[in-house]
């Protein structure tokens, strides 16, 4: 069995410092402790109100998501724990991946567990770990506040050697050859620059300059526009050219960043933060019919703006409501036990996408 592994970073911030992890040497294993959070409802949650705390990828039963790259250091264990230091001679946040079990209310245990197995065995391949010796748990590390995830896996009916026992194994069928990582990058990494942020599914580096295009630099191009910075003779073509450039320079100059025309992520942030105050609920209009796979118009575009606005991303905001769209109200309807995960927009998705707007 193979999985998707989903890469949709949230902003740089108290939860994700951007500072760079060194050698990975292990895993922390956690759960999420809170049942029924799914993988993009924790997204979300860091993105939005990043607490000093993270981890690196969260585990449901629909997705491997990785919120944090494995380049960055995440923040999942208390830094003045001993035990990291003991075993590994260092604290875990500066050399171990954090790993998240999202739990309870409508997630399917056996899905997101065989998922979780399989990460895990996914990082022991690409950090070349021992399974045995570097995995522990979060209750291991810190077991006067943690019982993460032993508890919760015991609750299953799995203790935490069958566990160790279950990546081991999945581990074996990696053998030699990598998963097959269904992300692309959307260029070539002729850099060393680290990927900072990233559309749905496709990892994208930092900064973005004139001569790059791509659905990413489309999304740059929508946020000028958006943050009042016209682009009258392409638009939001994906295409960086002189004219974006220029609007990049009249964005730095504005809010007082250095004036250089790219796109890196101090940048996107502001631009990102800048169109966040912008906006109010009433911006948002949302439609009250149903729409779903083949729908079109306005209503559907209304749709698409919402969701972007909440961190879903759409795809091109075109009126046309097809997989990018669909997929996105998925992921949306993730979030919530009372919503049926159906890609569908109706009654019950409309009010829920309305509370997040109002947030
Ligand atoms: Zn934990």
């Amino acid at each position: 069995m193979v999985y998707e592994i989903t890469r949709d970073y949230i902003r740089t911030g108290n939860s994700r410092s951007g500072q760079r992890i060194g050698t990975v040497r292990f895993i922390v294993s956690h759960d999420t402790g809170n049942p029924g959070s799914t993988a993009y409802g924790n997204r979300n949650y860091f993105d939005r109100q990043q607490p000093s705390a993270s981890a690196h990828a969260f585990i449901d039963d629909k997705y491997i998501l990785e919120i944090i790259p494995l380049t960055e250091k995440a923040w999942h264990v208390r830094s003045n724990v001993t035990g990291d230091n003991r075993r590994y001679g260092v604290n875990a946040n500066d050399a171990a991946i954090g790993v998240e079990l999202c739990h309870g209310g409508k997630i399917n245990f056996q899905q997101a567990y065989a998922r979780y197995v399989w990460y895990h065995a996914y990082l022991c391949d690409k950090f070349n770990l021992n399974p045995r010796n570097d995995i522990i748990a979060h209750a291991t590390l810190d077991p006067s506040r943690r019982t993460d995830p032993i508890n919760v896996l015991r609750n299953h009916g799995i203790s935490w050697s069958v566990f160790i026992d279950d990546v081991a194994e999945a581990l074996q069928n990696f053998g030699n050859s990598n998963p097959p990582d269904t992300t692309t990058p959307a260029k070539p990494p002729t850099t060393s620059k680290p990927p900072a942020s990233v559309v749905k599914g496709t990892t994208v580096k930092l900064p973005i300059g004139e001569g790059d295009s791509g659905p990413f630099v489309q999304d740059i191009q929508e946020e000028l526009i958006k943050a009042g910075y016209r682009l009258p003779r392409y638009g939001a073509d994906g295409h960086f050219g002189e004219e974006t450039e220029n609007a990049v320079m009249r964005f730095q100059k504005d809010y007082g960043l250095a004036v250089d025309g790219l796109v890196g992520p101090i940048t996107l942030n502001k631009l990102q933060e800048v169109n966040h105050q912008r906006v109010s609920a009433s911006d948002f209009p949302l439609p009250t019919g149903v729409l779903k796979r083949g729908s079109q118009g306005e209503a559907v575009r209304q749709v698409q703006r919402a969701l972007k606005q909440i961190n879903f991303n759409p795809g091109t905001i075109d009126g046309i409501y097809g997989p990018n769209t669909e997929d996105a109200v998925r992921r949306f309807q993730s979030m919530y036990a009372a919503l049926a995960d159906d890609g569908i927009y109706g009654p019950n998705t409309r009010k829920y996408m309305r509370m997040e707007l109002d947030d």
